[in-house]
C-alpha cells in the first residue's frame, strides 16, 4: 500500500495540492486532468484538489496587458489589409530553410498562437514543415508561406514535441501524401494532452481559435534516429530521453549543418522545464557535439552559433538544480523553495515571472527524491 503524501505544484498558473504519490512533475497533472475531464477513469481515484489562484492573478494581468496591446496591433494589421491566411513572416537562415522569428510571449488571441519558431526545409523533391505553430489559424499562415516559396509538395510535417505552440496548427497541415512524424512517445502525450492544452488555452485564446484545433499525432514514429530524404536533401530526425518533455526530437539538416533544435534550446526565453531536469543537464554534451554549424531554437531568434547558443540555458538549469538541492537540504517546503530557487537569473531572461517558479516547482519534486 503506498503512502499517500501531499504533493503542491505548479499546473497552468495555478498552484495546485494533492494527495498521492507523484514521483515525477508532469504537468498536466493527472488531478488537473481530472478537473477538466472528471469522468476520466483513469483520474478518478485521485484525491481532490485544491487551487489556490494565488499565480493565476498575476498571471491574468499578464493576460489583460498583452490582450490591450494586442488589441491595438491587431487593428493595426486589419487597417494594413492581411487577411486571416496571409504568408506568415519567414527568412532564409540558411539556403532552402526558412523561419518565422517569433516573438516571446504566451499564447493569446492577438497573437493567434504564434509564439514559436516555426520553419520549413526544401528538398529537390519536397518540403518538410518542423513544427506548425499555436493554432490552425497559424498553421495556414505558414503553409502560405511554403506556397509563396515554392510548389513542390510538403512530404513530412515533424513536431518537435508536444507543446501546444508546435503542435496546434498540424491540422492545417493535413493533406494526401503528407505525414506527421514525431518521438516515439508523442501520440501518447497527444493523447493524454490535447483536450487539456484545448481547454487550458481557451480563456486565453478564445473559442473561434480553439474550436478548430485537432490532435494530429504522427504515424511516422522516431524511436531513436531517422533519416529522411526531400530529394538530395537528408533530414536527420534524433529522438531525446526525456529533458525539456518527454517528447523532444532534434531534426538536423546535413547539406547546410543546420540544426532545428525545438525547446531543447531556449535563447531569450526562460527555459520551461516539462520533462526531466537531470535528463535535460544529462544531455548538453551530446547536444553540443552535434556537428552544426547554426541552430533554430524554439524560442528565440531565427538562428544563432552552435553549441555557443547552448550556453546561458544551460548555466540557468545548473543554477535551478543547484538552488533547488540547496533549498531541499535546508528543509525548505515546495512553495518558499519555488519562489527561491533560480532568482540571480531573473535578469538574463523574459517571462521569467511567468515560467521560473513553476520550473522549481518540478525540479523540486524530481530532485527530492534523489
Ligand atoms: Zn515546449
Amino acid at each position: 500500500m503506498p503512502v499517500l503524501k501531499a504533493v503542491q505544484h505548479f499546473c497552468f498558473g495555478e498552484i495546485h495540492i494533492h494527495r498521492e504519490v507523484r514521483p515525477m512533475a508532469r504537468q498536466p497533472c493527472h488531478a488537473c486532468i481530472a478537473r477538466q475531464f472528471p469522468s476520466d477513469s483513469q483520474v478518478t481515484r485521485r484525491d481532490q484538489i485544491a487551487v489556490m489562484p494565488v499565480l493565476n492573478r498575476s498571471i491574468g494581468r499578464v493576460f489583460a496587458g498583452l490582450l490591450t496591446i494586442g488589441s491595438v496591433l491587431g487593428l493595426a494589421s486589419l487597417a494594413l489589409g492581411q487577411g486571416r491566411d496571409a504568408p506568415l513572416e519567414v527568412q532564409q537562415v540558411a539556403p532552402g530553410i526558412y523561419v518565422h522569428h517569433a516573438i516571446v510571449s504566451l499564447m493569446t488571441r492577438e497573437n493567434e498562437g504564434a509564439i514559436a519558431n516555426v520553419g520549413f526545409i526544401i528538398g529537390q523533391a519536397s518540403v518538410a514543415v518542423i513544427d506548425t505553430g499555436g493554432s490552425v489559424a497559424e498553421g495556414r499562415r505558414l503553409l502560405a508561406a511554403v506556397r509563396a516559396v515554392t510548389e513542390k509538395p510538403i512530404r513530412y510535417v515533424i513536431n518537435t514535441h508536444d507543446h501546444p505552440d508546435h503542435v496546434f496548427g498540424n491540422a492545417a497541415f493535413v493533406a494526401a501524401g503528407t505525414e506527421f512524424v514525431g518521438h516515439v512517445a508523442l501520440p501518447a502525450a497527444m493523447a493524454a494532452r490535447m483536450e487539456f492544452y484545448r481547454s487550458a488555452f481557451r480563456r486565453a485564446m478564445g473559442d473561434e481559435l480553439i474550436d478548430e484545433v485537432k490532435s494530429v499525432p504522427p504515424t511516422l514514429l522516431v524511436e531513436k534516429e531517422m533519416v529522411l530524404d526531400l530529394g538530395a536533401r537528408r533530414l536527420v530526425l534524433r529522438a531525446w530521453p526525456a529533458a525539456h518533455t518527454d517528447t523532444d526530437l532534434t531534426v538536423f539538416d546535413e547539406a547546410t549543418a543546420t540544426l532545428f533544435a525545438g525547446d531543447l534550446l531556449f535563447v531569450e526565453h526562460v527555459p520551461v522545464l516539462d520533462g526531466r531536469l537531470k535528463g535535460w543537464l544529462g544531455l548538453m554534451d551530446e547536444l553540443a557535439a552535434i556537428a552544426a554549424k547554426r541552430a533554430v531554437p524554439g524560442h528565440g531568434p531565427p538562428s544563432v552559433d552552435w553549441p555557443d547558443a547552448l550556453s546561458p540555458e544551460r548555466h540557468y538549469l545548473e543554477r535551478l538544480a543547484e538552488d533547488v538541492r540547496a533549498e531541499i537540504a535546508k528543509g525548505t517546503p515546495l512553495a518558499a523553495a519555488a519562489k527561491a530557487a533560480g532568482n540571480s537569473e531573473a535578469e538574463r531572461w523574459k517571462l521569467f515571472d511567468e515560467y521560473n517558479a513553476r520550473n522549481a516547482t518540478a525540479a523540486y519534486q524530481e530532485l527530492e527524491w534523489e
